[in-house]
């Protein structure tokens, strides 16, 4: 349950003083951006942060008052100058004075009446707005404030600017937001940081850390690295880095079950016959694995490398050292051309080395799905492999004892514990004792690793198998297409299989994208039947089919949507062209290309871009030239991007913090690995003051799964 002094923060946002159903509607849209939530609530508002200031503090004298500047003046009204009869348009101007200078200010909307109360003659006024130069005559145009000096008391000097919805003025967002805050402040005492920290940090309370931020008095303030965002994104961290590691704790500690392979009969099977050699970071990633899995806790385990390191032959090892322990097995795959691409390869090796393999996907139906349940329950099959559809109700194992999830982003942590459901329960009943294996062949940069997968440990495989060859990469502008078509047919003559990937599926009329089946078409007249399509629409038997002729070499051109970013394996295919590269991301380029370069023939890969391209467009394209090192273009990728959309962040899975930067704040993300695992390590349920305290950050961040796991266990 949500503390209880949390409850008003978690109400409607329309509840706070100056938020109406309107203006609520409006923020949502505003907000919603990054919170993914239609409701919003209270605690949203809080974090959405000033992006500048406006500061009137400046206080010159009129002789002194510099054009272009913003400045509150001081100085009395002299004379009034209504526009002319006749001359309806001409503005109404009236002057003031400060023994230094004079001061006109212009009026283009206004009635005399109204600003003869504003402005009385004879009488002193503050008038706050920017200065302009209008030949030798100083002005000032509808000035943002004209007050007293009675009513200078209450005029904000600095006034916090946020990034504006359409309809909305900053004047009324400030309010509302500052109303928001005041309430934060107000609900929320507890202090869950270490004292010792924030003063070692020079960091303010948190309730003076919101006030700040939403108050900032100089343009530093609005620095990521200003102690009270750099507190606030630490307390988002925190509770991130707490959820992940209370996750971890609940998921693994003394949950699982020692495995012991009887014997190594499977493996070394294997091994013989396979035509080479593991890599040295093949073994060590086993090695661990292997440890894991023989150990009394649970494994959680990511085992990351890039495209075509060799993640495969990792994953049937450790599923034949299962095995050999006496368990079953299950492997899942994100698409089904995926699941059945791994079933082919590894039942034909399953059947020569002595175990069962079956595959199980939305397809499998009846009967022959009915049979399959029948002896996975009894344990007749070793080894099954399938897209989602493993997680259905009644997909009964007899003893599932280690699962394997390709391709992680796919699969988010509810569906990971779903899989592990399906294994024996442990003594309290709570879960089943499954092993996991997470495989991800998305290079991830160390900074955003920690971020989303601080609760696992992780192999990683750096080495690209032996005699693997380079993969030469050119950027060349779309103006060059007929060079690249007659470079092609020569290639293609020669027996090369060439993929040629499109943006999108359809023509859009407003973003003149190169429509895969379009370009199709205008492929085949040049190279006729041998040019096959596959893309995103197609059903998986479609796009099966397809994938199969292309393997078997009927096809020599593939043109393919970003379908075949993901794992499929043609070795043959050494020719990879991308069209419209300038507009795919970094990682994105990265997996296409990791689609060739697997056999023994030189692969190439050719970027066709649109020109003018973008400075970001451009930066792209040079790295993925540069470089072929997965893990040096992620940390590019980072770097390029910074915040907001990290490789995608949506699309791959990784958190999207409301206050943090990455990689700005990577220092605070470390600290606060270490901090939320020293925590539990101390007070693994939380329940010290400290811990009562962070319960509430928990909640604050809304990583209330985390929180009830508390009392859980
Ligand atoms: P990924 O990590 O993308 O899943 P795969 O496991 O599909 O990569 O491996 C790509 C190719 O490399 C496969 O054809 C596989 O047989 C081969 N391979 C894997 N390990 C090695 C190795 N140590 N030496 C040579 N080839 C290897
Ligand atoms: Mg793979």
């Amino acid at each position: 349950m949500r503390p209880i002094q949390l409850q008003p923060l978690f109400a409607g946002a329309q509840t706070i003083d100056g938020v109406g159903p309107k203006l609520a509607e409006k923020l949502a849209k505003l907000i919603n951006n990054t919170v993914e939530r239609r409701d919003l609530r209270v605690v949203d508002l809080l974090w959405h942060f000033p992006t500048g200031l406006i500061d009137r503090r400046h206080r010159p004298k009129i002789a002194d008052a510099v054009p272009g500047e913003l400045a509150t003046i001081e100085a009395t009204v002299t004379s009034h100058a209504p526009p002319p009869p006749g001359f309806g348009k001409a503005p109404y101007r009236v002057y003031c004075s400060d023994g230094t200078g004079e001061l006109e200010l212009v009026f283009f909307r206004g009635r005399k009446a109204y600003l003869e109360r504003l402005l009385p003659i004879g009488e002193k006024r503050f008038v706050s707005g920017k200065i302009e130069r209008y030949s030798e005559r100083l002005q000032m145009s509808h000035p943002d404030h004209v007050v007293t000096q009675e009513e200078l008391k209450d005029l904000r000097l600095v006034e916090p600017v946020y990034p504006l919805t359409a309809g909305v003025s900053n004047k009324v967002i400030s309010k509302a937001l500052h109303n928001a805050a005041q309430l934060a402040c107000k609900q929320i005492e507890t202090e869950w940081q270490d004292a010792e920290w924030l003063k070692q940090q020079g960091w303010p309370g948190f309730a003076e850390a919101l006030q700040t931020v939403h108050q900032p008095e100089n343009p530093d303030d609005l620095s990521p690295n200003a102690p009270a965002r750099q507190r606030l994104a630490y307390d988002e961290l925190l509770a991130g880095q707490l959820a992940l590691a209370l996750m971890r704790h609940h998921e693994v500690t003394g949950r699982g079950r020692a495995l012991k392979a009887k014997n190594s009969a499977l493996r070394d099977r294997i091994l013989a016959s396979l035509s080479f050699e593991l890599t040295g970071s093949q073994q060590t990633a086993l090695a661990e694995i292997y440890e894991d899995m023989q150990g009394e806790d649970r494994m959680l385990r990511l085992l990351q490398g890039d495209v075509g390191s060799g993640k495969t032959v990792v994953a049937l090892l450790a599923m034949a050292f299962a095995v050999e322990a006496g368990v079953q097995t299950a492997l899942m795959a994100p698409t089904e051309v995926l699941a059945r691409q791994h079933y082919k390869e590894f039942s034909q090796l399953a059947e020569k080395i002595g175990f069962k393999a079956a595959l199980l996907t939305g397809r499998e139906k009846g009967k022959t799905r009915a049979k399959l349940l029948e002896r996975l329950k009894a344990g007749e099959i070793n080894m099954l492999i399938g897209t989602h559809a493993l997680f259905q109700d009644d997909v009964e194992f007899g003893d599932l004892g280690l699962a394997i999830i390709d391709e992680q982003h796919r699969f988010g942590v509810r569906q990971r514990m779903a899989l592990q459901q399906k294994g024996k329960k442990s003594e309290n009943g709570a879960s089943g004792r499954v092993d996991i294996l997470v495989m991800s062949a998305t290079p991830i940069p160390r900074t955003l690793l920690m971020a989303n997968y601080g609760d696992m440990a992780v192999s990683r495989i750096a080495d690209k198998p032996a005699g693997r060859k380079p993969v030469t990469t050119r950027v060349l502008p779309v103006q060059r297409m007929d060079d690249l078509l007659d470079g092609l047919q020569r290639a293609m003559t020669g027996g090369a299989q060439v993929y040629w990937v499109c943006p999108l599926v359809e023509e859009s009329v407003s973003l003149d994208l190169a429509a895969a089946d379009q370009r199709c078409a205008w492929l085949q007249k040049h190279f006729g039947e041998r040019v096959g399509l596959v893309h995103g629409r197609m059903s998986s038997e479609e796009k099966d089919a397809v994938m199969q002729r292309f393997v078997a070499g009927e096809i020599g051109l593939l043109v393919a949507t970003t379908v075949i970013e993901v794992g499929v394996n043609a070795p043959n295919a050494t020719i990879m062209i991308v069209e419209h590269a300038e507009r795919f991301g970094l990682a994105q380029l990265h997996q296409l290309r990791g689609r060739v370069g697997r056999g023994e023939k030189p692969s190439s890969c050719i970027l066709l871009y649109q020109g003018p391209l973008s400075a970001s467009g451009r930066a792209r394209l040079k790295i993925i030239r540069k470089t072929e090192d997965g893990f040096r273009i992620a940390e590019e990728d980072l770097r390029l991007r910074g915040g907001g959309e990290l490789l995608g962040a949506r699309q791959s899975g990784l958190p999207q913090y409301a206050i943090a930067r990455l990689p700005e704040h990577a220092d605070l993300l470390a600290a606060a690995r270490d901090d939320a695992r020293l925590i539990l390590s101390r007070d693994p349920s939380l329940s010290g003051k400290r811990g009562q305290a962070l319960k509430t950050l928990l909640h604050l961040f809304q990583q209330d799964a985390a929180a009830t796991l508390l009392k859980a266990g």
